[in-house]
């Protein structure tokens, strides 16, 4: 086996910005990954302009937000629940509950104000807040308006290669794939040194959420801080489209709606552009060691 010298074998890209070559296509790269990165802003700035995105929130926001307990109850009685409001709530969006359909039991808070008698006799009002049982319906049990929805599309597009190289940058980091059938609506999951791919889409969408899953793999288990869901989504997906368009894949207009449905916007981007940025060209130089491992036979590549 040869290893040529010019290239010293490399377990990261490190190594390889000592060389003159190295750094240029390093610096090269950067670039390259902060114009994908504006493009995707760009995107979801539109996203999150466009009037049917401005009619979606305004009927999310007309949602209640339950509380952990709340939240609990409702999983517990229906565990498929989606979208749950109050009767009254579903007549206002232009939906009835069906008749027959048992309601699901949820506790209100109510505001109360009681007279009490202080130590020195006089009497004084106070404030409390006690709570009632209510019931709300999940959206399966109501006939109606359509409620307006953003179409997050999937991939259609096929991308074998992709998708070899990410399960090789997975294996070269110890990071178990399954794929496999799973529920309906499920892509796949980050579960701390294995992911799960669905692999009922096409290999361009698996090759898309596999991206996806590498980098909350590498931000999002180790990480110091805290962080929000949605910022973690965010960076997740920008990463996945920066790796899917470094490799000739479009996945914009999937990873700009998604990004904007879990409230990103290009401020957000940003924020986050050192964390996509460097998540983003490690998985690339990774994907690039994998294909030079494999031409490694015919003579011209490096083993690494
Ligand atoms: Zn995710």
């Amino acid at each position: 086996m040869t290893i040529l010298a010019e290239s010293p074998p490399c377990k990261n890209s490190t190594g390889d910005e000592k060389t003159g070559g190295g750094a240029d296509r390093a610096r090269a790269l950067r670039e390259r990954i902060t114009d994908h990165v504006d493009a995707l802003a760009k995107a979801v700035d539109d996203v999150r302009a466009s009037e049917s995105f401005r009619v979606f929130l305004d009927v999310q926001a007309r949602f209640h937000r339950y509380s952990w307990g709340n939240t609990i109850l409702i999983a517990t009685q229906r565990p498929d629940a989606t979208r749950v409001a109050g009767y009254k709530a579903w007549e206002k969006l232009g939906r009835h509950v069906r008749k027959g359909e048992h309601g699901i039991m949820i506790f209100a808070p109510h505001k109360f104000t009681r007279e009490r008698e202080r130590d020195n006799g006089e009497s004084e009002t106070v404030d409390g807040i006690g709570f009632h049982v209510t019931h709300v319906f999940d959206v399966g049990q109501t006939d109606g308006e359509a409620l307006p929805t953003v179409d997050v599309p999937t991939v259609d597009a096929l991308a074998d290669d992709l998708l070899a190289k990410l399960i090789g940058v997975a294996g070269r980091r110890s990071i178990k794939v399954e794929f496999g059938a799973f529920r309906e609506g499920f892509f796949g999951a980050s579960k701390r040194g294995s992911v799960e791919i669905a692999n009922t889409y096409a290999t361009g969408q698996q090759a898309k959420t596999l991206a996806h899953e590498l980098a909350h793999e590498t931000l999002h288990w180790n990480a110091e801080g805290s962080f929000t869901r949605s910022a973690a989504e965010l960076e997740a997906e920008a990463v996945a489209y920066v790796v899917c368009r470094h490799f000739g894949l479009d996945v914009e207009l999937r990873a700009s709606r998604y990004i904007a449905l879990w409230g990103g916007d290009s401020a957000a981007l940003r924020e986050s552009l050192e964390r996509i940025a460097t998540t983003a060209r490690g998985i690339i130089d990774d994907a690039d060691s994998d294909a030079s491992a494999e031409r490694a036979p015919q003579g011209q590549g490096v083993a690494a």
